[in-house]
């Protein structure tokens, strides 16, 4: 079965994804313009690597750019609450000014878990950008530090969902847009 034929109903596409991607690279680049010159960009592997580039190449600023990984133990898809960092940040930020940006936030708990740890290693400001949020599934609530802001690219409903970076089972990422998968295959 080609790729395409696995999606049920698509949410997003590569056009809507696009412009909203410029959108938010114009609000960043406008908002942080005071202070470049200590940016770090923290994209959260894996899933964030298509969302990451795409609008690091849209922001029109100096930025360092640098992963980290979190993994919580949920497996299908829900996520299983207290999540570990696997893999740290390699840059110091250290009186930086940091921008987690997401694929998604759903619970909360990872992100809550990153920007804790974020402030722990002594960043001046932590920012969110996620592509998408699912507010409707917040349980844990999470504060920016200093003078961080959050930024989001669509409300998601209350689907599981997948592309642009998403996966399911660790496939689906490379879509170029956003989807539902068939139901038989989400079992
Ligand atoms: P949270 O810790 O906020 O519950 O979950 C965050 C992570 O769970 C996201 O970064 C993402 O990796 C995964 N996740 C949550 N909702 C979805 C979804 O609808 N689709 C996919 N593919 N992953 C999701
Ligand atoms: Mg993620
Ligand atoms: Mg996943």
């Amino acid at each position: 079965m080609a790729l395409d034929d696995h999606i049920e109903r698509i949410l997003w596409t590569e056009e809507q994804i696009s412009d909203r991607v410029s959108e938010l690279a114009s609000q960043i680049s406008n908002d942080f313009k005071e202070f470049s010159s200590s940016l770090i960009i923290v994209g959260v592997a894996t899933g964030a690597f298509l969302f990451l580039a795409d609008i690091v190449r849209k922001i029109k600023l100096p930025v360092s750019v640098d992963f980290i990984r979190a993994e919580s133990y949920g497996s299908g898809t829900e996520s299983s609450g207290a999540p570990r960092i696997t893999c740290d940040v390699k840059i110091d930020v250290k009186g930086k000014n940091a921008i987690l940006i997401e694929d998604i936030v759903d619970t909360g708990n990872t992100l809550s878990c990153l920007i804790a740890h974020l402030e722990s290693k002594g960043a001046c400001s932590v920012s969110v950008c996620t592509f998408l949020d699912k507010p409707a599934r917040r349980k844990v609530h999470y504060e920016l530090v200093g003078e961080g802001k959050f930024y989001r690219g669509f409300e998601c409903p209350d689907y599981f969902v997948v592309g642009y970076g998403m996966d399911f089972d660790e496939l689906y990422r490379n879509l170029p847009y956003v989807g539902v998968l068939k139901p038989e295959l989400y079992k």
